[in-house]
Formats: C-alpha cells, structure tokens, sequence
C-alpha cells in the first residue's frame, strides 16, 4: 500500500517525502509542479504531474494505485498573495480539496492529514496558543485554511473520511544531506530572505516593524524545523491508520523568538554582519504566535529533534549557500 502526496514537490511535502522514504514507505507524488521543483522529488518515489482540480486526473492516481492514505500539502500558502488575490486562494486551496474529497470518497479512500497553518487563529488571544483557542484568520490564506478544515468535518461526518490537520507555525530550515531546501519565487519568508544578505544576494534585511509589544518591538514567531514538521505528518497517518478519529495538532517549538533575534542568530551562524533596516509592519501580521504543541506530543508522541534556532539556521544556510538560485541551475 502507498501514501499519496499531494504537493509532494514542495517545501514541507519534499522533506515529508524523504522521511517517508527513509521510513521504509512506498510513495506515490501528484504535484503541478507550479511552485514545487521536480529536482525535489525523491528518487524512490513515483511521481505523476498534475493539478488536483482536475477531477480526471485524480481519479487516474487512485485507479492506478494502491493508495492508502493521503497527506495534502497541494496548496497556495502565501500570505500577502492572499490577500491581493484572493479568489486564487479560493480556487486552488478550496476548489481543490473538494476536488480532492470527491474523489476520495468516491475511491473509498478514508484517510488525509492536511497542512494548516497557525494563520487559522489571526492575532491570538494569549500564547501559547491551543488548538481549542479562537480561530478568527487576519488573512485570506488564514481563511482557506480554516474553511478546509471544515470541509473535511462536514465530509467526514457525511462519508466517514477521517482526517488529522496541523497546523504549523514558522516552517524553516533544510534537509541535512543538504539536497532539499526551501526555495520560493518570490521569496517572502523571513529566514531564506536573511540567508540572501551572506550570499550576496541583497545588501540589507528589512525589519517589518518595531513597534509592536514585544521585547524588542519585533514580531514573535515559533520557529519550527522542516523536518520535525514531515515527522509529524507519519505519526498522523500512522495514528489514523491505528483508527485515530480527526483531530487536530499545532506543531511548533513552544518557544518565540524576535524578529531581531532571528538575524542575530542567523549572524552568529554566517559570520556575516547582515545590516537590517526597520520598515513600516507588514499588513496582517500578528504580534506573536507560539505554538502550544502538548497535543501533539502526548497524543502523536511528535518529538521535535532540531528545535535549537541556530541548529534550524544552520541547515538553512547549508542549503542556500550551496543552492542560491534553490533548484535552478
Ligand atoms: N519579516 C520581516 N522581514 C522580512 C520578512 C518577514 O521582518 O523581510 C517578519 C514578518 O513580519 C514576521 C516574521 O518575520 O513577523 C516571519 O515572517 P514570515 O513571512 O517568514 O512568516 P509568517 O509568520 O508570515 O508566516
């Protein structure tokens, strides 16, 4: 029996994959490759190009395999795109995973873990945050995320899909054989967009706002490494292969680091000054997001391995360093 990756090509869904494979699991990729690379597909993996709203695509993957299970990770995940094109959020994000859920329920194919986002909470009412805590998004990606999530309870209640959903904080870093890595056009993530400051690629990093109530004025986030995300999405599907019910996990460190701390460490680990400039705050940007991830450490048994920032940093660098232009040649 296979797992299915949908978006397989991608950041979170490569490495996914990698551990799937070094886990012993049989694979099976669908990905568009429109902001995936084929150079991040594993070997060992068996990979079909295509669009999950393209309902006879889908089909053809689970009529010619024997899939068991689905992780998605097919999906726009850019805030600020979001927010100035939201009917593309709307088209892929939702359209797609009703494609999808069609498909799987008319397959029989019974279960998904499905990336979300800490976007689904908006500005939190208190850190750490739990997953029972309120979900208002501030963005429309945030938005798509959450309505996702219910479509696959209003599914699982009516066809008995069951499902888990995790819901990252700040997905950073990169394989340690150094072969994958994050890498977006454009660029928006905080980390790969410092590491472009040592490479040569941009002369300052741009603070967006010092301001806010913090310690240092800069935005909190819960930085959390590639890899210990991807093993969370096997414990998922192994509890919902064990006849876990839909449920659903933050994964993050648990701990919050500034803006301004991000790129001290980030200075410690390249040796490079890296200047910084503070600019206007970005729309839609929480002050902080930690993650409470108790959940998924008492009911998944996740254990992150790489929560250490400058261990998280230094993967990054490892990778764009040796990859400034990510896959491209
Ligand atoms: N950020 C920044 N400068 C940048 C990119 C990001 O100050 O060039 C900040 C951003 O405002 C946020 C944090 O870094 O507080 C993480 O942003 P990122 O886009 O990496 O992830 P997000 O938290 O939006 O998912």
């Amino acid at each position: 029996m296979a797992i299915l990756v949908l978006g397989g090509a991608g950041y979170i869904g490569s490495h996914t994959v990698y551990e799937l494979i070094d886990a012993g699991r049989e694979v099976v990729i669908a990905d568009n490759l429109e902001t995936g690379h084929i150079e991040a597909v594993h070997p060992k993996a068996k990979f079909y190009q295509g669009d999950i709203r393209d309902r006879a695509f889908i089909d053809s993957v689970f009529d010619n395999e024997p899939i068991d299970g689905v992780i998605h990770f097919a999906a726009n995940s850019l805030v600020g795109e979001s927010m100035v094109d939201p009917l593309k959020y709307y088209d892929n994000n939702l359209c797609g995973t009703k494609v999808l859920l069609e498909s799987m329920v008319a397959h029989n194919i019974g279960k998904i873990v499905f990336s979300s986002t800490a976007a689904t909470y908006g500005e939190p009412e208190r850190v750490p945050i739990l997953e029972t805590d309120r979900t208002k998004p501030t963005n429309c990606y945030g938005e798509t995320k959450l309505s996702m999530e219910k479509m696959f309870q209003w599914t699982s209640a009516a066809h008995g899909l069951r499902f888990v959903s995790l819901r990252y904080f700040n997905a950073c870093g990169a394989h340690v054989s150094g072969k994958i890595g994050e890498a977006h056009s454009p660029e928006t993530h905080l980390i790969p967009l410092i590491l472009q400051v040592p490479n040569g690629q941009r002369e300052k990093i741009s603070i967006f706002g010092d301001d806010y109530d913090t310690k240092d004025g800069t935005c909190i986030r819960d930085y959390i490494h590639v890899t210990d995300l991807a093993q969370a999405h096997i414990l998922a599907m192994d509890y919902l292969m064990a006849g876990g019910e839909n449920n659903i996990f933050n994964l993050g460190n648990g701990v919050g680091f500034t803006v301004k701390e991000v790129i001290d460490t980030a200075r410690k680990v390249t040796g490079h000054p890296i200047p910084a400039e503070t600019v206007p705050r970005r729309a839609g940007d929480p002050a902080q997001l930690i993650a409470s991830s108790d959940k998924a450490r008492s009911v998944l048994g996740w254990n992150p391995q790489h929560a250490d920032l400058e261990e998280i940093i230094s993967t990054a660098w490892n990778w764009h360093k040796n990859h400034p232009n990510g896959f491209a040649k």
